[in-house]
């Protein structure tokens, strides 16, 4: 989403919206229209300044959770911590 670049769908983390809060979904299932990032930091800001998310899933978003996942990327534990979220 953030850029065009190819890689293999499990290299990319989908999110979705529950409500109007943007949240990964790693079971990859969760209903709802996805959207997909690369665990890279310069796409998650790309993604963000475009304001892609809210463009794609057609409604305005609380984003905030990937400024978390930018910093979990940058400390190696993207994958945990994308497990580990989101609740309910
Ligand atoms: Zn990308």
């Amino acid at each position: 989403m953030g850029c065009r670049k190819v890689v293999p769908a499990a290299a990319l983390v989908r999110f979705v919206c529950r409500g109007t809060e943007l949240v990964p979904d790693p079971s990859r299932v969760a209903p709802g229209r996805g959207a997909w990032l690369h665990p890279d930091p310069a796409c998650i800001d790309l993604a963000r300044r475009r304001g892609g998310f809210a463009r794609s899933l057609h409604r305005k978003v609380d984003d905030a959770v990937l400024g978390e996942f930018a910093s979990a990327v940058v400390s190696g534990d993207w994958p945990g911590w994308s497990m580990g979220l989101p609740k309910g």
